[in-house]
């Protein structure tokens, strides 16, 4: 989007906007197919759940993970009316339910469509095979998330150690353990955690064999960095020793899954704001947006991403605060950003804004989330 675009969009539409390209998604979407062709991609909804995306997505050839009943309908709502491509396998060639911990109710409706879930825990193997019989399931094991901007392992996956009896006893029940999954943290710049859990999948596939249980699926999750700065390095470079691992440790039957979210959504979106008060305190200007971390900028608190904001305006910058239209002073977007002088009505933007930020947006305070405009839908 070029800046004389989002501001004639930004006009049209109004303040705050969040603009949706979906060019970019597509982009994003071959680069992760170029590099890493044996993977199919299981977008996750969660990163941004809006129904132009999946939809988008499915045209293009994706896959989904969704975590929750509603992410489940929304796939499947959006898929079921574009033509079908492959319907035998419906479910689990186009949907993975990824949330290891599941509502029974949620397992009594996911039934019917014979779905692929995970689990992590004996706990939850009883409930699926209780309310959910007809399911495959994937184990989720617990992988370093060291430097991950987002840490999971502190909540999701069994330890290496526990993992094939957790097998067996998935087995023993009648279930069939059709994978292993894991999730190296969100946000993962440091690709060693990629090395690290692709050995210790492997090692338990192997020991799993050796008891009797060949496991056919790997879901190698999320954690895909978005280019938020010029010092996290290409999907080309991850892919290098993503692929090399798999070549060396698995055999060559094996499914391989990923679940990228933010990876493949997050340079999609700039969201546009409008400037409503400006103050001077403590000899630092501060600016008030039409936006918040209660909105737009949620990522700031749930995501502990940071945004910057940029003028349209030209001009010498200065370190400026700027903060949201909320009457809450948790909801501060940056107490260092640089902008030229501002006044109230000027535009200003945000990049790469399209992963965990709309998505988490709330009403808090009675304004409303920014609105939504999709480009080259
Ligand atoms: C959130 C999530 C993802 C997506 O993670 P990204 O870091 O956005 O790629 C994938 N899988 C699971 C199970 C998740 O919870």
């Amino acid at each position: 989007m070029t800046k004389s675009q989002l501001q004639s969009l930004a006009k049209i539409h109004g303040t705050p906007v969040v603009i949706i390209d979906h060019d970019v998604i597509r982009e994003n979407y071959a680069a992760f197919k170029k590099h890493l062709p044996k993977v199919q991609c299981y977008y996750a909804v969660k990163a941004n759940a809006e129904p132009a995306i999946v939809r988008t997505l499915y045209k293009a050839g994706a896959s989904f993970d969704v975590a929750s009943l509603p992410e489940f309908m929304l796939v499947y709502e959006n898929i079921r009316r574009l033509p079908p491509k492959a319907q035998q396998d419906f479910i689990w060639d186009k949907i993975i339910y990824a949330n290891p911990t599941k509502p029974k109710e949620t397992l009594q409706e996911l039934d019917r469509y014979k779905p692929l879930v995970t689990y992590d825990n004996l706990t939850e193997l009883k409930k699926i095979r209780q309310y959910a019989p007809h399911a495959g399931v994937v184990l989720r094991l617990r992988v370093p998330n060291t430097g991950s901007m987002v840490e999971l392992s502190s909540k999701f996956g069994c330890d290496a150690g526990e993992a094939v009896d957790l097998i067996v006893a998935a087995f023993k029940m009648g279930l069939v353990v059709e994978g292993l999954s894991f999730h190296v943290g969100s946000q993962c710049t440091n690709f060693e955690n990629f090395v690290q859990a692709l050995n210790m999948a492997a090692a338990v596939m192997q020991e799993a064999k050796s008891r009797g249980h060949e496991i056919k699926i790997l879901d190698i999750g999320g954690g895909f960095p978005a280019p938020y700065n010029p010092h996290v390095k290409p999907i080309s470079a991850l892919a290098k020793k993503i692929n090399a691992e798999i070549d060396r440790l698995f055999a060559k039957d094996i499914q391989i899954l990923a679940e990228p979210g933010r990876f493949l959504v997050a340079t999609a979106a700039t969201s546009v704001a409008r400037i409503i008060g400006k103050a001077r305190r403590d000899g630092k200007t501060c600016y008030y947006i039409d936006d918040s971390v209660y909105h737009t900028f949620s990522g700031i608190i749930f995501d502990h991403c940071q945004y910057h904001l940029k003028a349209f305006k030209p001009g010498k910058t200065e370190i400026c605060a700027v903060f949201g239209q909320t009457c809450d002073a948790l909801d501060t977007i940056s107490l260092s950003e640089e902008l030229p002088a501002l006044e109230i009505e000027d535009l200003v933007y945000s990049e790469n804004i399209g992963a965990y930020s709309s998505a988490s947006a709330t009403w808090f305070n009675g304004f409303p989330p920014a609105k939504i405009v999709h480009v080259n839908e």
